[in-house]
């Protein structure tokens, strides 16, 4: 049985439960190393076997899995935030189906909750947006049609860029085209929930200096939207005048 786990921003008890068990009766882990924390691995078992993915390509991955699993051995893949956005897992679940081996996926808090929860705001505000976009800027890895940051920045949703930091000048360009204006708040947060964090907010006017003055271009996110700063409604939820099923008013 292979388990794909989240291993959380970076915090070592950003990892949910479920995960946390799943490392600890691991006979094999493999993870992504340029990424996750090693602090994890304190919590396997002393004579697990540990590999490290940074170095691995998909076939010696596939292998160490299936190896493993004729053992009976249980294998955790840990992979950084939530494995499920830009995780590359779908590629070994695939393999892992046309080997007929079973696997799990269990979830975990992505870097993009984590940046959000360390500016200490909210995505969804009512009037702001009430929606999130999660995207990256188009690099090695191409981005489809209709999917440029410029395209995307037009609907004024919340924004949360991965992978884009080394290419923030760029970014910026883009998004202040698709804003058609330069009067917008951006965070970058480096490292969120990590020691080592770093919050940086600005516009789109002066982001791009303050992130190079911090010699930024690696494992950032870039919050863009008027939820992190400005004005909003207040919540129906929790206004008075506004029952609901939980509250029924006076
Ligand atoms: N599955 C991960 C994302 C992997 S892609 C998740 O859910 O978070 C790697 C990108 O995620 C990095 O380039 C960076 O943009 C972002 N990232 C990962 N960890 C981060 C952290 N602790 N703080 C800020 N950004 C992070």
């Amino acid at each position: 049985m292979i388990k794909f786990v989240g291993a959380g921003p970076g915090d070592v008890d950003l990892i949910t439960i479920k995960g946390r068990q799943a490392l600890e009766e691991a006979d094999i882990i493999i993870y992504a190393g340029s990424l996750v924390s090693k602090a994890h691995l304190d919590f396997c078992k002393e004579d697990a076997d540990i590999y490290n993915s940074a170095s691995m390509t998909l076939e010696e991955v596939i292998d160490v899995m299936e190896n493993g699993e004729k053992e009976g051995k249980d294998i955790v893949r840990l992979h950084t935030g939530d494995p499920t956005i830009y995780g590359a897992i779908r590629e070994q679940i695939d393999e892992l189906d046309r080997l007929g081996i079973e696997y799990e996926v269990i979830p975990g808090v992505s870097s993009f909750t984590a940046a959000c929860a360390s500016i200490r705001r909210e995505f969804t505000l009512p009037d702001v947006s009430q929606t999130v976009i999660l995207t990256r800027i188009e690099g090695r890895t191409p981005v489809p049609e209709g999917e440029d940051i410029e395209d995307l920045a037009k609907h004024r949703a919340s924004m949360a860029i991965f992978l884009s930091v080394q290419e923030i000048d760029r970014v910026i360009e883009k998004l202040a085209k698709g804003y058609g204006s330069y009067d917008i708040p951006v965070a970058v947060v480096y490292k969120a929930s990590w020691e080592d964090e770093e919050i940086i907010i600005g516009t789109l006017q002066d982001i791009g200096k303050k992130v190079k003055e911090k010699n930024i271009n690696k494992m950032a996110q870039i919050l863009v939207g008027n939820f992190i700063q400005g004005d909003y409604e207040r919540s129906k939820l929790y206004d008075p005048s506004f029952t609901h099923k939980f509250r029924s008013g006076k």
